[in-house]
């Protein structure tokens, strides 16, 4: 891999293949403008206009709110979910417990993904890298989780020990995460891993979107690494942690319906983990602070929020009630994954597979900078009813967890609404990325597929 200096990138003119990618660019641009546009580029056109102003309005405005705003956002969280214990100041450092249980964890995850297993080769990047990820996930997620629960027998209060010191877990977390975002800026200024020209942002903007996709730090990928052996296998540690503290109190059907249905979702994440190395989190989103401290801290802190706030708010639920929120979480989960999975068959087969009974239905479309066929878009199925119902799915699942909170105001469902302002947003983001990818034949199945989470809604 090559490294280079980015200060020194920035001081002489763009290499060749740069200049050469502009100028095509731009020949691109006033061939488009020379040729009368038809209804459905001017719309695509204006949502591209509306789309990049927001992304500036993002840059400018909500990198920097989000860092001072949801940083300390996580503490008072913590605090109103159990406002039982006292509020100080030096939960914001941690102390010797959240410290030891963070250390530990961070360690056992780490030998997990160095620990020889099969390799997984991820999407290449846009410069042509190959990620190498670990693929033990599920060997992962099983040994962590039954390891937690055989500690109980040498350690009976350890969940409640969790719970009693989340606010300090989420201090230590916090401080670790910042560190490791403030490295990676540092890295992907100055000593980046590949030839990657990256045009300079005000520095707090790098800070919040990462410099680098797929950085590597101690012989592990980074992204695999936060996203997935620490953001989602601490999520599954402390929704079970919440319900063994809840349960002193007794059994809550609420209470299990709510971690059931988060475990079904977190399993299946690990069952497929391989399948997330080719999705945005991965495949466009930097390692920097949106995802990194995204999930090491946030996930932890407001992920399992709807489970920690029910351990000093106890469910109203009853057994039967609880019973059909299962039966109703389960759908969207289950639907959410056969949606992402059509996907995964559909790519595997290069198309040729059989959706909901029928031959899968495709668009072709060319690659941009080779001209080569490329990556083909799926009218069938899921995908021919709207464009991101696998997002739709993900709220339904996400509401059902959350449900059990009902009557506590809306504290524990704060989840769910943020998932939808998330999603929401994504599907611009993913759809801005595939107008660039895909240009002509996105417009063309945006006219054939026109909703994008629910038919004649949205
Ligand atoms: P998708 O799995 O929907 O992937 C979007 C990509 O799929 C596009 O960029 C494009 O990539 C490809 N694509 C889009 N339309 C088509 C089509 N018609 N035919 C073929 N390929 C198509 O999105 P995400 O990566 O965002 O999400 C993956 C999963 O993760 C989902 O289940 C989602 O709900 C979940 N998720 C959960 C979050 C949470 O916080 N709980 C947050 C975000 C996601 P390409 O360039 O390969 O063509």
């Amino acid at each position: 891999m090559a490294r280079r200096h980015s200060k020194k990138k920035t001081a002489t003119p763009a290499p060749a293949p740069i200049e050469k990618k502009m100028r095509q660019h731009k020949q691109q641009q006033q061939q488009q403008q020379q040729q009368p546009a038809t209804a459905a580029e001017k719309k695509s056109e204006s949502q591209t206009t509306t789309w990049s102003r927001i992304k500036h309005f993002s840059n400018d405005v909500i990198a920097p709110f989000f860092l001072v705003f949801f940083t300390p956002a996580i503490q008072i969280l913590a605090h109103l979910g159990n406002p039982a214990a006292p509020f100080q100041w030096d939960r914001l450092l941690g102390n010797s417990f959240s410290w030891t249980a963070v250390a530990v964890f961070f360690l056992w995850s780490l030998f997990f993904l160095l620990i020889p297993s099969r390799t997984f080769v991820g999407p290449p990047s846009p410069m042509g890298y190959k990620p190498e990820y670990a693929d033990n996930g599920m060997v992962y997620y099983t040994a962590t989780l039954f390891t937690y629960l055989g500690l109980h027998v040498i350690y009976p209060d350890l969940s409640l020990d969790i719970y009693d010191n989340m606010a300090y877990i989420l201090g230590s977390l916090n401080i670790f995460a910042l560190t490791l975002c403030t490295v990676l800026l540092f890295m992907g200024r100055n000593r980046p891993q590949t030839s990657e020209v990256l045009p300079r942002s005000p520095m707090l903007f790098e800070f919040y979107r990462g410099m680098e996709l797929h950085p590597r730090l101690l012989g592990v990928d980074v992204k695999q690494w936060t996203n997935c052996r620490v953001g989602m296998m601490i999520w599954q540690i402390f929704i079970v942690a919440f319900l063994i503290a809840g349960g002193r109190q007794g059994i809550s059907p609420g209470h299990v319906t709510n971690v059931l249905l988060q475990t079904i979702y977190i399993a299946k994440f690990f069952w497929w983990e391989t399948g997330y190395f080719n999705t945005l989190d991965i495949t466009l989103d930097r390692a920097g602070y949106y995802i990194c401290w995204g999930c090491l801290v946030w996930v932890p802190a407001f992920y399992t929020y709807s489970s920690y706030y029910l351990v000093a708010n106890r469910s109203h639920f009853s057994a039967q009630g609880a019973f059909v929120i299962g039966l109703l979480g389960l759908l969207g989960v289950v639907v959410n994954y056969w949606v992402d999975y059509e996907k995964q068959l559909f790519r595997e087969t290069d198309g040729k597979c059989r959706l909901w009974g029928k031959p899968a239905k495709f668009l072709p479309t060319v690659d941009k900078k080779t001209k080569k066929p490329s990556t083909k878009l799926i009218l069938s199925g899921f995908w021919g009813v709207a464009r991101h119902l696998n997002y739709t799915f993900e709220l339904m699942a996400a509401l059902m967890w959350c449900f059990p909170g009902y009557g506590h105001g809306i504290w524990p469902f704060l989840y769910f609404f943020f998932l939808i302002v998330l999603l929401v947003h994504r599907c611009y983001r993913d759809e801005d990325k595939c107008m660039d990818k895909y240009g002509p034949a996105w417009v063309e199945y945006c006219k054939r597929v026109p909703y994008r989470m629910i038919p004649y809604v949205f």
